[in-house]
């Protein structure tokens, strides 16, 4: 996974320097974003990750796991982060359930990095 400090922009050089421009530029993402359809968008990158997801099982990378906090055998892939589609925990439908309510936190061991 590339690091984030290899990414990070010279101070000098980010619109966040100046906070002027940096509320103009939000201010135009969020716009834009109810322009294209923030859901939209967000769909985009789940199918993404979920095709990356059947990717790697049909090349035999990646094997369904069972739910990390149960044991179920029926468990999905749960994202994380749609952004990262290599960072995925399985879970069952009634844990996958809590995460997404915010009732169950996952810790970073029951999260596995699928090989590419
Ligand atoms: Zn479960
Ligand atoms: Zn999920």
């Amino acid at each position: 996974m590339a690091s984030k400090q290899n990414l990070k922009v010279p101070q000098h050089l980010s619109v966040k320097a100046d906070p002027r421009r940096y509320a103009a530029k939000l201010r135009f993402n969020r716009e834009s974003d109810k322009r294209r359809g923030y859901k939209r968008v967000r769909d985009v990158f789940k199918q993404r990750a979920r095709k990356y997801i059947a990717n790697r099982i049909q090349r035999g990378k990646l094997t369904r796991g069972d739910c990390v906090v149960c044991g179920d055998k029926n468990a999905h892939a749960h994202h994380n982060d749609y952004s990262f589609p290599n960072l995925i925990a399985w879970l069952c439908h009634t844990h996958h359930a809590d995460v997404h309510a915010g009732r169950l936190a996952l810790t970073v061991s029951q999260i596995v990095d699928v090989p590419a």
